[in-house]
């Protein structure tokens, strides 16, 4: 069973946690269910949306918000992304994200997953 460092999110914005194992990481982001995977060691499955982090959101939740209009943001450097008028859209729909986790994004990794850096 891996130990995965878990903290409550503050927004839908790149921080930093401090994992056991891995020390000051990045974290990932995920919607309560791909969370519940990733808590169970499973590789979770869904959508990677690399913004300003990563958000991690399942099939479900990616198809719910509407999130697949920011998939191509995900392929923009970030200061053109930010002054994207869907960027306001994507924070709005991260905030409808009920229940989201965050979890150390080398343990994910290690789960097998194959999130970027
Ligand atoms: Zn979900
Ligand atoms: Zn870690």
């Amino acid at each position: 069973m891996a130990a995965i460092e878990q903290r409550k999110p503050v927004g839908c914005t790149m921080g930093i946690t401090i994992c056991p194992k891995h020390g000051r990481s990045s974290f990932v982001e995920t919607c309560q269910h791909a969370g519940r995977e990733i808590e169970q060691g499973k590789v979770p499955a869904g959508h990677d949306l690399a913004l300003l982090g990563h958000l991690f959101v399942c099939d479900t939740c990616f198809d719910q918000p509407g999130f697949d209009r920011f998939a191509d943001l995900a392929e923009m450097p970030v200061e053109k992304a930010i002054d994207d008028e869907r960027w306001q859209l994507y924070e709005a729909a991260c905030d409808r994200l009920e229940g989201r986790e965050a979890f150390c994004l080398h343990c994910v990794r290690e789960l097998g997953s194959s999130l970027d850096p």
